[in-house]
């Protein structure tokens, strides 16, 4: 978690930029499933956060809402699902259940209530992702083009027996709230003319040592899903079009359309890739990854380079048998590649100190037979957030474990904490809390329940480790020692043997 520091980082850059940032204003754009909503009140950037207008955007998702004026209360609802947040207020209930919002509702001076663009991604059963670049809120609803289309895959049909809902986990994915990607305060590019804005262009796909490798200019926000019958993974590029010069060239004959396909040889499970322009509204390109058999991948982005790249990696190679007491865990080491996570008062990432942590728990599993450890990343790459816990969901995971430090502009925080988001996670957080909180022997800040995406959206015991406080000068010394990470490792390898009963 770094949003404080990140915060503070933007205002700070606000000051130093003031001059600068008065020259390019662009009144920022609400797309819904690829139609431009025109709010009376467009999105806001109010310090890192982009906020929506939540009338406009409820109503648009089929909800109805209510302002109750004296309580200054926002009520929104449809027949499954009732959310009330308040005004001013940075908690709201989801059906009478308390939820954490990540920035108070706000009330602008017409009357128009905004709230978190990543609230509404979150609770409203949406994507929603922000594009800095052009200055656009693209919400894609669950019924909209982003959802249940039918299983039409790239390519333009292979009989595939779509079976539907291809991309759909959820509505979950691509969130990048300007915390996480970027300054928002760069005044930018102004957004292009179009309606549809690509703000990004595809230069190049190739396959090349287990990787599939994609150029491009811009951003690009990779949406991945894993699909069988027959096995493939479909990687979708929301806000992306074919760049004129794209490699391997495109059909001549405007008829056939943009679709291509590149076979590939000697792979153990990949027997070719197939793309095409998967959806007009906002242009959207997919690319499926055909496969004889079940495979493992992880996704990097490296906006630097402007690459993506999925990286194919060989299932384990005996199936899992729970009968022989073989388990899947999955170890997340927080942020990582272009997102540094938290800062810490010295100026070190947290990125660092969550790798450096699971690289020792992994030394310390890897040789017990009786685990498979599942790393989301080995090095200074950055899985999406869905790639996360897609990757732990596909492959049946038993446990997934996310180690993090936590940052709060009060430096004077200070301690260890433990996450979990659904009921079924609870006795996993208790165990590590046992363990590695004291193993640790920080302030012992407890087992907290709270939505996070990677704790949320994994179906298996999954819990995030906020080690200590990068923003605490004192913390911040320890966190970045070998004995404390050291120690730590130590307790959650005994918490997740403890809690398989491999102890
Ligand atoms: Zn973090």
């Amino acid at each position: 978690m770094k949003y404080w520091v990140s915060l503070l980082f933007v205002v700070s850059m606000l000051f130093m930029t003031a001059g600068l940032a008065s020259a390019a204003t662009t009144v920022p754009k609400l797309v819904l499933d690829g139609k431009e909503l025109k709010p009376e009140e467009p999105p806001a950037l109010i310090g890192s956060r982009v906020m929506l207008p939540v009338r406009i955007v409820g109503e648009n998702l089929g909800y109805i809402v209510d302002y109750e004026k004296t309580k200054k209360t926002v009520t929104v609802k449809n027949g499954a699902t009732t959310i009330v947040m308040t005004v001013g207020s940075k908690s709201a209930t989801v059906d009478g259940k308390k939820v954490a919002i990540d920035a108070p509702p706000t009330v602008t001076k017409t009357g128009r209530t905004l709230v978190p663009l990543r609230f509404i991604n979150d609770n409203f059963g949406a994507t929603v992702y922000w594009d800095n670049a052009a200055k656009t809120a693209f919400i894609y609803s669950a019924a909209g083009n982003n959802g249940g289309t039918g299983g039409g895959d790239a390519g333009g049909g292979t009989g595939n027996g779509g079976t539907g809902g291809d991309g759909s986990d959820g509505g979950l994915i691509g969130v990048v709230d300007p915390e996480e990607g970027g300054d928002p305060t760069d005044g930018g590019t102004p957004p292009p003319a179009t309606e549809t804005p690509a703000s990004s262009l595809i230069h190049s796909v190739r396959f090349d040592a287990d990787a599939i490798v994609l150029k491009y200019d811009g951003t690009v926000a990779p949406k991945t899903s894993v699909l069988s019958g027959p096995d493939r993974i479909v990687v979708d590029l929301p806000g992306t079009d074919f760049a004129s010069d794209f490699d391997p060239a495109l059909p001549a004959d405007p008829l056939l359309g943009k679709t291509g396909e590149l076979a590939v040889s000697g792979h153990a499970a990949l027997q070719k890739i197939r793309y095409s322009l998967y959806a007009d509204n906002p242009k959207t390109l997919r690319f499926v990854l055909d496969l004889s058999q079940k495979w493992n991948f992880e996704v990097q982005n490296d906006p630097t380079a402007g690459e993506v790249k999925i990286v194919l990696m060989q299932p384990d190679q005996q199936p899992q048998q729970p009968d022989k007491g073989v388990y899947t865990v999955v170890l997340d080491a927080g942020h990582g590649g272009s997102d540094p996570g938290a800062i810490s008062v010295a100026g070190k990432s947290e990125k660092t100190f969550n790798l450096a942590v699971i690289l020792k728990l992994q030394a310390l599993l890897a040789g017990d037979s009786r685990l498979n450890i599942v790393m989301t990343r080995s090095g200074d790459t950055y899985p999406t957030l869905a790639d996360r816990y897609n990757l732990a969901n596909s492959i049946g995971a038993d446990l997934f474990l996310s180690v993090h430090a936590n940052s709060n502009p009060k430096n004077t925080i200070k301690g260890t904490e433990v996450y979990y988001s659904r009921d079924a996670s609870l006795a996993f957080a208790n165990v590590v809390h046992q363990y590695a909180t004291t193993a640790g022997g920080l302030q012992d800040r407890g087992v907290l329940k709270k939505s996070l995406a990677v704790t949320r959206e994994t179906v298996m015991p999954a819990v995030l480790f906020e080690a200590g406080y990068l923003s605490n000068a004192d913390e911040e010394k320890v966190l970045f020692t070998e004995d404390f990470q050291n120690r730590i490792a130590a307790g959650l390898a005994q918490a997740i043997k403890a809690y398989l009963n491999l102890a």
